[in-house]
């Protein structure tokens, strides 16, 4: 059984309570693993060492460069550990092995990629304004936010953990990490990793723990200066309440309902591709997934033939067995809550394609499994089409016109992403221009790039990650401006009243 516990200020304990929480592999339903399980006083201990390495450590006093090589040090370690990592994530988390290879080659990626940012910021140094007032001169520096309360969900445990640990770090920030009590265990793994790379104590901190308990902890102590949360939108809105009591800085990345607009002159195997790449990767427990799928007419019978056909042949099973694409969900309590809305789906009249509540045949007895499910002819106003499921299950529809497919794709509270395909290179560009998401693919769905930014329109998020955009969430914006002229102001001090 592997044992976790609590990283602060540069050691491990173990929670002040002596909690601990098991860890359970969503194949096979077994518990292997525990962790420690942090109350408030172990998240407060957390956040006063990175208070204290934040005020009076070297972390933030070193140059950009300076960390890009503790950085890089890390992104180094991540590839080489590639293999045992992918697997303990397969194990925590359910998803097919290709899948958790490709997370932690992503995580290595977004590391070095940031240590070049922190390497800029120092070439780039401070940017010198040019005022109308020739008596002053102005110019802007960017300093480190302060205290960062890094929050993470499970469905990318450790690629959502260098999202936020690596842009922070770069900008000279310290963190406090929580991730998600259903996966900590590469979480475990990362620290361990900064730890070795050189992070000072203090610098990064890991409290494994209950949302309600430590998440809610860390979101509401006042020497947190941010708060960077990704996970639900319910969760959002109370770490954004907490964030308000103090006005920390807050970025939010939350669900989707994303549509994936496809035009009739599309090449079907190319949009058999990436709809079910945009659904049933990672079993659709992707806040991007692309899980509305608007079809035009002509195309909509053909494709929805094609789509079932295909989809029932998507090899299910445990994460870690040659071949599989879509392992288990990754808990008892997502599976029943992914059933409970196909079920709801069909109770309201939509028509079930492929897939269904029932459990996939030949998964054995064991493991949170859900077969790709299809749903068609609901209702434009159900739940179904509407909220976010976070599993394999697609909604299709069709559409008549190029308004009518943006009116439906834009009709959501969420705003994540959205795509599109057709062979009209120009209608792409002018339905990616008006649709409300703030992340568009084009003839794809899904990839992300390091350098691209990531977040979400309307309620979707508050905020952008990666790219530029997700270093300056962790940067203050400063401007020092100096009296350059010897003549007196003049103001209160007349000339000529003076001693
Ligand atoms: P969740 O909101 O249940 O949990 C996310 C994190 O918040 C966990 O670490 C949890 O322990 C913690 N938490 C729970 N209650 C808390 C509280 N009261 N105060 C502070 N923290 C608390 O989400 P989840 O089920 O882990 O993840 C799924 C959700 O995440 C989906 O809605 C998905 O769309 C979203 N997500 C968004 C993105 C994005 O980039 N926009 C990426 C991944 C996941």
């Amino acid at each position: 059984m592997l044992r976790g516990q609590l990283f602060i200020d540069g050691a491990w304990c173990a929670a002040h309570a002596g909690a601990l929480m098991d860890v359970i592999d969503p194949a096979s339903e077994q518990v292997f693993a525990q962790v420690a399980s942090a109350q408030a006083r172990d998240v407060d201990a957390a956040v006063r060492a990175a208070r204290r390495a934040f005020d009076t450590g070297p972390w933030p006093r070193l140059s950009g460069c300076e960390r890009a090589r503790v950085l890089r040090a890390m992104a180094v370690a991540l590839r080489e550990q590639l293999e045992a990592l992918a697997r303990l994530e397969v194990r925590d988390n359910g998803k097919p092995l290709p899948e958790a290879r490709w997370d932690v080659g992503d995580a290595a990626g977004c590391f070095e990629y940031y240590a070049g940012l922190a390497e800029q910021e120092d070439k780039r140094g401070a940017e010198h304004l040019d005022l109308p007032d020739g008596r002053f001169s102005s110019r802007v520096t960017r300093q480190p936010v302060g205290v960062v309360g890094a929050i993470i969900p499970w469905n990318y445990p450790l690629l959502m953990a260098a999202w936020k640990l690596a842009p922070a770090l770069a900008a000279g920030c310290t963190v406090v990490l929580k991730p998600s009590e259903l996966t900590p265990m590469s979480a475990l793994e990362l620290v361990r990793i900064g730890h070795a790379a050189g992070l000072p104590p203090g610098v990064l901190n890991l409290v494994t723990g209950l949302g309600a308990t430590a998440g809610q902890a860390l979101s509401e102590h006042k020497s947190v200066d941010k708060l960077a949360f990704t996970g639900s939108l319910a969760t959002g809105s109370k770490v954004m309440q907490a964030a308000a009591r103090d006005i920390k800085r807050v970025s939010l990345e939350l669900g989707g309902k994303s549509p994936l607009i496809v035009f009739a002159d599309t090449e079907i195997e190319q949009a058999l591709e990436w709809i079910m790449f945009g659904i049933f990767w990672n079993q659709g427990q992707v806040c991007s997934a692309t899980s509305r799928v608007l079809i035009e007419r002509p195309l909509y019978a053909k494709l929805l033939e094609r789509l079932a056909q295909e989809v029932a042949r998507i090899p299910i099973g445990s994460g870690m067995k040659e071949g599989v694409l879509l392992g288990p969900l990754v808990s008892q309590s997502q599976l029943d809550k992914v059933r409970a809305a196909i079920t709801r789906a069909v109770q309201e009249g939509a028509s079930l394609v492929s897939g269904g509540s029932e459990r996939p045949p030949g998964c054995g007895d064991k493991g949170y499994f859900v077969a790709p499910t299809i749903i068609a002819d609901m209702r434009l106003d159900s739940w179904i089409w509407a909220e976010e499921v976070f599993g394999p299950v697609l909604c299709v529809a069709a559409f008549d016109s190029e308004e009518e497919a943006l009116r439906l794709a834009n009709d959501s509270r969420f705003g994540l992403a959205a795509a599109v395909m057709s062979r009209d290179l120009e209608r792409c560009d002018r339905v990616a221009a008006a649709l409300q998401a703030g992340v568009v693919w084009i003839n794809c769905s899904q990839p992300t790039f390091c350098e691209a930014p990531w977040g979400g329109f309307k309620q979707s998020g508050i905020g952008r990650e990666l790219g530029r955009w997700g270093f300056e969430n962790y940067l203050e914006i400063k401007q020092i401006t100096r009296y350059d002229s010897r003549a007196p102001w003049a103001w209160y001090i007349q000339a000529g009243q003076r001693d």
